[in-house]
C-alpha cells in the first residue's frame, strides 16, 4: 500500500459551528491555509480563549441569525506568520493580539471612538470566522503587539470581557475616585475585570456573588464587601454599608433579577451601566425614582481599538490581572464548553492551538 503524502501543508486544522446545537455539533475540519491581502497579516494561532458568546454561537439565538458555518472563538493570539503589502509596523515573528471587534473605521461613530455603535461592527467567531483554527488572517488595524514579557495565558486571558468592563466602568460609567461601585456576579468575566478597573481608579467596590467558592477567589482583589445574594437583599445591604448614601455606579449583566434592587441601591445621581440581561431583558421602572435621584441608565456593549490598547497596557504593566481558570488543547474545545457551561469555572478558559 502506498503512503500518500503531501507536499507542505496547504490545509489547517479549524473548529467548526456547522449548525446550532449540543457540543457533538462542533466539528473539526481541514480548511486552506488563509493569505493574507494587503494591509493584511496571518498569525499563526498559539491560545485561544473562550468566552459565553462561543456557547451562544454554538447554541444558537431565537430571532438572531449566525452566519453558519462559523469558526467560533473571538479572544486569539498568536504569532505573525506572514504579512500582505503595506503592513509597515508589523513584521513576522512578532507575538499579537487580536482585538475582538470589526468595524469601519472611517464612519463618526468610528470616528468618535465608539467602535461598537458602527453600522458595520462584528465579533470575531460571532460575525466572521474567529481563532479556532491554527492560522488566521486579520486586517492591521486589528492586531496588537504583546510585550515579550506578557504570557501566551495572560495575553489571552483579557480580550472581549476586559474591553467590555472597560468601556463599561471608565467610558460609560465615569468612574472616580471617590466613587462607590457596585459589581454585580463577581465571579464572570467582564466582573472580575470592572472590579479591577473600579479599583485602579481608586473607587471602593461592593460586590455580589452566589457561592463561597467564586466569593473566595473575589476575596484578591481588595474588594470592601462582598454580600452573597443567595442569602441577602443586596439594597439593603448597599444601603447598610454606604450609610444609607447608595452607589454611585452599578455594573450590571443581570438584568430582570437585579433591576429592582439597583434603582434602591444608587445613590442621588448614580449610573448603572448594562451590558448584559442574563436572567431576563423585561423589566418594571418607575420613572419617578429616575427623575427625583437624578439617576442615568446607560447601555455599553464591547469597546473600541482605543480601549483596547488601554487594556493591553494595563494588563501589560500588571496593574490589571487576568484570571485563568484552566487551559484545553486545540483538540479538546469541546470539554472546554462542557467545562464553561457546568459554570464552575473562575477566571478564564483557554484553548492552546500551538506553543
Ligand atoms: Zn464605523
Amino acid at each position: 500500500m502506498t503512503e500518500i503524502t503531501s507536499s507542505p501543508a496547504k490545509t489547517m486544522k479549524a473548529w467548526v459551528v456547522p449548525k446550532h446545537g449540543n457540543i457533538d455539533v462542533l466539528k473539526l475540519e481541514d480548511r486552506p491555509i488563509p493569505e493574507p491581502g494587503p494591509g493584511q497579516v496571518r498569525i499563526r494561532a498559539v491560545r485561544g480563549a473562550l468566552n459565553h458568546l462561543d456557547l451562544w454561537v454554538r447554541r444558537g439565538i431565537p430571532g438572531h441569525k449566525f452566519p453558519l458555518p462559523l469558526i467560533p472563538i473571538s479572544d486569539v493570539t498568536g504569532v505573525i506568520d506572514k504579512t500582505g503589502e503595506g503592513c509597515v509596523e508589523l513584521a513576522e515573528g512578532m507575538r499579537v493580539t487580536l482585538l475582538p471587534g470589526r468595524s469601519c473605521g472611517t464612519c463618526s461613530h468610528c470616528l468618535e471612538g465608539d467602535d461598537p455603535l458602527c453600522s458595520m461592527y462584528g465579533i470575531r467567531g460571532e460575525s466572521f470566522d474567529g481563532g479556532a483554527a491554527h492560522y488566521i488572517v486579520a486586517p492591521n488595524v486589528e492586531v496588537f503587539p504583546i510585550p515579550d514579557h506578557v504570557s501566551w495565558d495572560t495575553a489571552a486571558a483579557f480580550g472581549l470581557t476586559f474591553l467590555t468592563a472597560y468601556r463599561m466602568v471608565n467610558t460609560r460609567g465615569r468612574v472616580k475616585p471617590s466613587d462607590w461601585v457596585l459589581v454585580h456576579s463577581a465571579g464572570s468575566g467582564v466582573s472580575v475585570a470592572a472590579i479591577q478597573f473600579a479599583r485602579i481608579a481608586g473607587a471602593t467596590v461592593i460586590a455580589t456573588a452566589g457561592s463561597p467558592e467564586k466569593i473566595e477567589a473575589a476575596e484578591k482583589f481588595g474588594i470592601e464587601k462582598i454580600i452573597d445574594y443567595r442569602k441577602s437583599d443586596f439594597a439593603k445591604e448597599v444601603r447598610d454599608l454606604t450609610g444609607k448614601r447608595g452607589v454611585d455606579l452599578i455594573i450590571d449583566h443581570i438584568g430582570k433579577d437585579t433591576f429592582e434592587g439597583n434603582i434602591k441601591s444608587l445613590a442621588k445621581g448614580g449610573r448603572m451601566v448594562t451590558c448584559g440581561t442574563t436572567s431576563g431583558t423585561i423589566v418594571d421602572l418607575n420613572l419617578a425614582m429616575i427623575f427625583f435621584k437624578g439617576l442615568s441608565i446607560l447601555g455599553s456593549t464591547m469597546g473600541s481599538r482605543n480601549e483596547y490598547s488601554r487594556c493591553l497596557d494595563l494588563v501589560s504593566r500588571g496593574l490589571a490581572k487576568p484570571i485563568v481558570d484552566s487551559v484545553f488543547s486545540f483538540d479538546e474545545l469541546p470539554k472546554a464548553h462542557e467545562h464553561l457551561e457546568s459554570r464552575q469555572a473562575f477566571g478564564k478558559v483557554l484553548i492552546k492551538i500551538s506553543d
